[in-house]
Formats: structure tokens, sequence, C-alpha cells
């Protein structure tokens, strides 16, 4: 009698015809085709019970709840913070109301956040996103241009949430995009261009149609658009959009509108009320048209914030205070060999007032932290040491030892 051939439990071929099989309790086996077929099945059913997934009322972090979040790792920009919770709160409520069937609905408040380089606008949005539950990607507006010319296309933006959302792409449309630089993209000037304008207004008549929500198609893989791709359909009527820029000179813009109003007829603020220190606090829609964004899109973003110049205090505060500060992160490297790492409050100072001194502001912090510290993280671990002080002094001929063009392009 023939030996009986032991196959595949699944699909019943014997093992000379499969690579493998794999054995279970009670003689069950699985050959590796049905292994792979097997693993399919589960993912595209995670997959379809994540769009399922039902966003629960109970489960939507409040807007001071939001803002508390913030807190705990970005310091001041108290405005900013409030605006971009409830903003980020009323998406989520805006996604429940699809389940509401009424006349009222509830439209996109997409977000524009104006403030100095390195004040903390994409922080507010990387930390934002770890707080939410859907998909969340940061763009860079410099990277854009019109299709057709070198760069990349307007589509690639939501490849990066497709990518991010798993290529789910219910997920995709519900989920928050960070524009990163949107002053880069304003026209040179308040008129019109006649000259073409690869980087300018045609990215923004471009950047329209995902505020405004459209039904896009998308290169799944990103870069160039080709006949032979095959393209993803998303709706972008769902997904909000954060846009920050720096807008150097915004202020000029702002100052001009202010004294007109003042001077003209109309008046109706004192001009010593205005307080000149900080004019961006006045920053109006038509601020925005003056520095250059044409007027639909600056009506597809009506939430419109500002962020404040960090002083000095607040740099020092930056230094300390949030959950993944500099110096929380450098004290854990040293932990990590056992050693215990101090900074006295003098370096701190000194550290802040050199990043003020360079015009580095906090994204210099980290670069005068680290060219401190350098030669220490570099003998330290060879050595039986068990804790480290950085008193003035070393920090200073540290500083001064360093090349100091390295750290004002820093
Ligand atoms: P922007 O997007 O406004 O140009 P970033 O958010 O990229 O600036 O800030 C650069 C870095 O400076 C951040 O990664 C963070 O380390 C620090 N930083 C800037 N602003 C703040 C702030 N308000 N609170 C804490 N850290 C900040």
């Amino acid at each position: 009698m023939a030996k009986q051939q032991k196959g595949c439990s699944f699909c019943g071929r014997p093992e000379s015809q499969v690579g493998f099989l794999i054995m279970g309790i009670d003689n069950v086996r699985i050959c590796n085709e049905c292994a792979l077929q097997a693993a399919e099945i589960v993912k595209e059913n995670t997959l379809s019970k994540s769009k399922s997934l039902q966003l629960k009322r109970e489960d939507i972090p409040k807007p001071i709840e939001l803002k508390k979040y913030l807190d705990e790792y970005v310091i001041g920009q108290d405005e900013a913070k409030k605006y971009l919770s409830v903003a980020v709160y009323n998406h989520y409520k805006r996604l429940l109301q699809e389940d509401e069937h009424d006349d009222v609905e509830i439209e996109k408040s997409n977000i524009i956040m104006v403030g100095p380089t390195g004040t903390g606008k994409t922080l507010l949005a990387r930390t934002i996103a770890k707080k939410l539950h859907v998909p969340f990607t940061i763009v860079d507006a410099t990277v854009l241009t019109e299709a057709g010319y070198v760069g990349e296309d307007i589509e690639s933006i939501l490849t990066r949430l497709l990518q991010v959302a798993d290529y789910d792409v219910q997920a995709a449309e519900r989920g928050i995009v960070f524009i990163d630089e949107i002053d880069k993209i304003a026209r040179k000037g308040d008129n019109p261009s006649i000259t073409r304008d690869v980087s300018g207004e045609g990215v923004q008549q471009g950047l329209l149609k995902l505020l405004e929500g459209s039904i896009i198609n998308v290169p799944p893989q990103g870069g160039r658009k080709h006949p032979e791709q095959k393209m993803i359909a998303v709706n972008t009527q769902n997904i909000l959009f954060i846009c920050g820029g720096a807008f150097d000179g915004i202020e000029k813009k702002i100052a001009a509108r202010l004294n007109t109003r003042v001077v003209g007829y109309t008046a109706n603020i004192e001009t010593e009320q205005i307080d000149r220190k900080n004019l961006m606090q006045y920053i109006a829609p038509q601020d925005l048209k003056a520095f250059g964004l044409i007027p639909e899109i600056i009506g597809r973003l009506p939430v419109l914030t500002y962020l404040e110049p960090l002083d000095r205090d607040a740099l020092l505060r930056i230094m300390t205070e949030p959950k993944n500060s500099i110096l929380k992160q450098y004290v854990k490297l040293f932990k990590m060999d056992g050693i215990e790492l101090t900074f006295q409050q003098d370096v701190l100072e000194y550290i802040v007032d050199k990043a003020i001194e360079f015009k580095i502001g906090a994204r210099g912090l980290r670069s005068i932290t680290e060219t401190i510290i350098m030669d220490k993280m570099y003998e330290m671990p060879s050595k039986k040491i068990k804790s480290v002080v950085i008193d003035l002094d070393y920090a200073r001929s540290k500083i001064e030892k360093a090349n100091f063009n390295r750290l004002k392009i820093a």
C-alpha cells in the first residue's frame, strides 16, 4: 500500500507539491502559500475594521485637555495653542457629523499659524499629532512647484498622508496635514504677476484645490505623475490643513495697515494702545494678502493665529521645562552610561545669551549645548566617573574655542 503523503490541511496539496509545511497540533498542517494567503486575509480584515472604526464622542480630547498636553512640550504660545486645540477638536466633531443627518453642515476650519522661524510652529503641529487618533503628516511647501516643473507636484502632499495611513484611503481622508513654510509660495508683491511664477501663485492655485475639498488623483509612491502609474483617488473634503510660515517682514504690512487706520477717519484704535514691539498680535487676513497669498487661499484658511518671538526667559524655560527638554535629553544620554550630568544655572543662562547673540534662537540652543559637552560625551563613557558638572568656565572655554561661524548657521 502506497504511503499516504501528508499535505496541507487547507489546500490539500501533498508535501511534494508545496515549498514547506508548518505543523500545528493534531496533525494540522499549513503550506507556505496558504500561510501567506491567510496573512493577507488577516491584514485586509484588520484594515476594514480600522475603516469602520467609529470615533466615539467620549474618546475625543477636549480643547482644554489638548492645550494642557501642548503645555507639557511647548513653552508659551498660548494663543496659538488655544486656536490649534479648538480647531482640532472641531475637526473631530466634523468627522462625527457624518453620522448625524440634518441641515447644518459644519465646515472645515483650516488653520494658518504665522510667527518667526524657530518659535514652535512645527513643534506644536508635531506635538498635537502625538495626541491624535488620525493620520498626520508634515510637508514643506518649498519643494512644491507647478506640475511639469522641477520639484514635487501638489499631490505629493497626499502621498505622504496615504503612506502614514498605511494606504487606508478612508483613514487618510480624515487626516491632518501640516504645510510648513507656506509663506515661501507667496507671490512676490501684491499684484498678480504677468510673468511665469512656477513656485508661487501656480502652486497656490494647486493648493487651493486641496484646501477646498475635492477628489484628487494621488500617485501612491509619490514623485512625478506618469501615465502608467495607477492613481489612488483621495477626497480632501475632511482633511484638516494646518499651515505655518514665518512671513518675514509682515510686520511692516501690519504697521502700514494700522497706521492708515489710525490716521484715517475710521480711526478707533488709539495710536498709543498699539504694542509696536509685537505687531504680530494684530495680524489680519488682509496682511497675508499684502504679503502675496491669493485671496482664495486666505479664504480657505479661516483660522489665523500667531506665535510670539521667544524672549530670554522663554528660551531659558525651553532649556529645562518641556517634557523632553534639551537638558533632560542630555541627562538621559549620560545616565545610560551610569553618569549623573548637571549644568550649573549660570551655564544655562550663558547658553541662552549665546543663542540670542548669534541670533539662532531656540533652534540654536541644542547646537550650543552640544558644542559645550561634546568632549565630555566623547571621553566619559570610557572613564570610571559617576558624575559630571558643567560650570561656566568650562562652557565658556568650549564655546570660545569652537568655530563661531558654524554655530551661527546652525
Ligand atoms: P518653527 O516651525 O516655528 O520654525 P520649530 O517648531 O521647528 O520652529 O522649532 C525649532 C526647535 O526649537 C524645536 O524643535 C524646539 O526644540 C525649539 N522650540 C522652538 N519653540 C519652542 C517653544 N515654544 N517651546 C519649546 N521648544 C521650542
